[in-house]
């Protein structure tokens, strides 16, 4: 079931604007900060490190997920959406999956062995954002025999476009497929490489089923009406060891509730979980098997 802004009433109209004032203040606010190497940035950091330790995500240390939940969170998205973990699509929808462990959630594979995922692309985004995302496709298709095309006449396709917030379904639905990467916000290569990876199939890595041998979840530190965002799904983990780094994983404050972490990793702590710049080595190594790449890329 998609969410159409007719159907809006005015109150939701005045709550979504005065979500979207929000957003564009803290959107000028980052804006105005100076560039990311400067001395002022880097002294501002220590002292702020010494002052809250361990309590704050910095901007250079949010990875892909927590971004994706800062957006879709500022945006009040999840009181609109039918988001499952922050970032799937899970709504009555006809073809929505729950897990993804056979063939009718996958893309099918061509005769020639590739993967090809046909897309739109909003014309209304900016040149740079289309670069965003072209630049996510490209980290996945040139490691895999996965690749993305512009749709010509494909009855299945993901239909890109800047809605509210950062969201994808989980695997092919089939028909025109909704995947919101909204501009500003989600525009990192890294995010629009996450959702794309959740179209392809694939869950959060700390949803797994091995996971509780890798983390720990820290229950009582979560947001109440959000620990249903820490299940466990049965997942095919495709032989692969267990990936801290991949662009799938939450960060350590995910849905806190009051800046504690949620997520420990085990046996040693402070191994960093999820990164921003695109998929992991492990990430590209699981599409490859998922879709039977066979060396093909
Ligand atoms: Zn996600």
């Amino acid at each position: 079931m998609q969410y159409h802004p007719d159907t809006w009433t005015h109150a939701e109209v005045t709550t979504k604007m005065l979500c979207v004032g929000i957003f564009v203040g803290l959107v000028l606010e980052s804006w105005s900060l100076p560039v990311q190497n400067s001395s002022l940035v880097h002294q501002t950091r220590l002292r702020s490190k010494r002052d809250y330790p361990g309590k704050l995500v910095f901007h250079e240390d949010m990875n892909a997920m927590d971004r994706i939940l800062g957006v879709n969170q500022r945006m009040c998205v999840s009181r609109d959406f039918p988001l499952r973990e922050g970032d799937i699509l899970s709504s009555g929808s006809h073809g929505a999956h729950v897990t993804c462990l056979a063939d009718p959630c996958r893309w099918p594979r061509s005769v020639d062995g590739f993967v090809y995922v046909p897309y739109i692309i909003s014309p209304l985004y900016e040149d740079m954002d289309r670069i965003t995302i072209e630049t996510g496709m490209l980290d996945i298709s040139s490691a895999t025999c996965v690749k993305f095309v512009p749709r010509t006449h494909e009855a299945n396709f993901l239909n890109i476009e800047s809605r509210t917030g950062c969201w994808s379904y989980l695997g092919m639905i089939g028909g025109s497929q909704a995947l919101s990467l909204q501009s500003p916000g989600c525009m990192w290569s890294g995010v629009a490489a996450h959702e794309l990876m959740h179209a392809l199939g694939f869950e959060h890595e700390q949803s797994r089923s091995d996971r509780d041998y890798h983390i720990s979840i820290l229950w009582e530190n979560i947001l109440e009406d959000q620990r249903d965002n820490f299940r466990k799904y049965e997942t095919s983990n495709l032989n692969t060891a267990y990936d801290y780094s991949s662009v799938m994983h939450y960060g350590r404050y995910a849905f806190s509730e009051d800046g504690e972490p949620t997520i420990i990793p085990k046996p040693d702590p402070y191994i960093p979980m999820g990164q921003r710049d695109g998929p992991s080595i492990t990430d590209i190594h699981k599409i490859n098997i998922m879709y039977n790449c066979g060396g093909r890329v």
